[in-house]
């Protein structure tokens, strides 16, 4: 029977992402059963570390004997001290500008809005950030792992690209002149934050 993970995440996108790197390790992940009926916990961590290991550790209970995975991502931005840090999806809610980021489709748009406007006159050299995403895996209430992936970058001035979501129209990768939003699926999994946390969190756990 194939290793089997389940991953605490409502997302498809990453869903699909956990799923499409497990699988050449010979790793099943699933979406938690039941997710959408559990209240999800307060999310009040100062770190990614911090948030997806409270999420792991509490989602973990609903399924007793099974590994849980939860994950917490989020732009860095030097020029700002790591903001938006653990508030990247709530970037420009948290400034007022959109009621909750959950509600509002145009949520992305104000949150680049926001990153352009804090970074006015901050020269190509110092528009230095990073992606980062943190995995914990718990089973019934204890954390079993966890790994982290990064992918460094430059914020760009103007969105370029219709992928991806998120911050990626402005998230420039020099090595490939292009953003995340101009990627591919594929490639954007070989190098990304999430990609690179599934693959070392994998080989933690032996596989
Ligand atoms: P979370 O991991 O779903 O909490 O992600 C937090 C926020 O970080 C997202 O809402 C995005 O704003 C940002 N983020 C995380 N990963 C990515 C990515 O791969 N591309 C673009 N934005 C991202």
């Amino acid at each position: 029977m194939a290793f089997r993970i389940f991953a605490a995440t409502t997302s498809q996108g990453k869903l699909r992402d956990f799923r499409t790197a497990a699988q050449a390790h010979a790793v099943r992940i699933d979406p938690l059963p039941g997710l959408e009926e559990i209240a999800a916990p307060e999310e009040n961590g100062s770190t990614f570390e911090a948030n997806a290991m409270l999420r792991a550790v509490y989602y973990s209970r609903y399924l007793p004997g099974e590994l849980v995975l939860a994950d917490d991502s989020g732009l860095e931005v030097d020029a700002l001290s790591g903001a938006p840090g653990v508030r990247s999806a709530r970037f420009a809610a948290d400034a007022g500008l959109v009621d909750s980021p959950d509600a509002n489709d145009n949520t992305d748009v104000w949150n680049n809005t926001l990153l352009l406007q804090r970074l006015a006159g901050i020269p190509a050299p110092l528009r230095a950030a990073r992606y980062r995403c943190v995995l914990a895996c718990a089973k019934e209430g204890a954390i079993y792992q966890t790994a982290e992936g990064s992918v460094e970058g430059v914020i760009l001035e103007a969105p370029r690209g219709t992928g991806g979501f998120g911050y990626d129209p402005l998230f420039y990768l020099p090595q490939l002149d292009r953003t995340m939003a101009e990627i591919d699926l594929e490639t954007k999994l070989g190098l990304s934050h999430r990609g690179r946390a599934i693959v070392a969190l994998l080989a933690m756990l032996g596989r």
